[in-house]
């Protein structure tokens, strides 16, 4: 896998997050519901931040690419030293 689908994985991750607080949010009144949304939700988000501060960096002069979603997630090469990202 390379790193632009970890990129995309980790994206994926964030909004099962942020669904599943809301989720936990909409459900308080169901304690366990909402519980167990929450802890899942918590769990996708660590996941999105590790696979984002581990994998989401050029692969040549090693900078970190922003973690929030933004306009580096449409490229294909490091926007600090042009690099290509993607390796085989
Ligand atoms: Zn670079």
């Amino acid at each position: 896998m390379n790193r632009i689908q970890k990129r995309k994985q980790a994206i994926k991750c964030l909004y099962a997050s942020m669904a599943l607080i809301t989720l936990s949010i909409a459900t308080f009144m169901m304690k366990l519901v909402m519980i167990v949304s929450a802890v899942t939700g918590i769990m996708f988000f660590l996941m999105y931040l590790h696979l984002s501060f581990k994998y989401w960096r050029c692969p040549s002069c090693g900078e970190q690419f922003p973690v929030v979603y933004s306009r580096m997630d449409q490229r294909t090469e490091c926007w600090y030293c042009l690099e290509s990202i993607i390796e085989d």
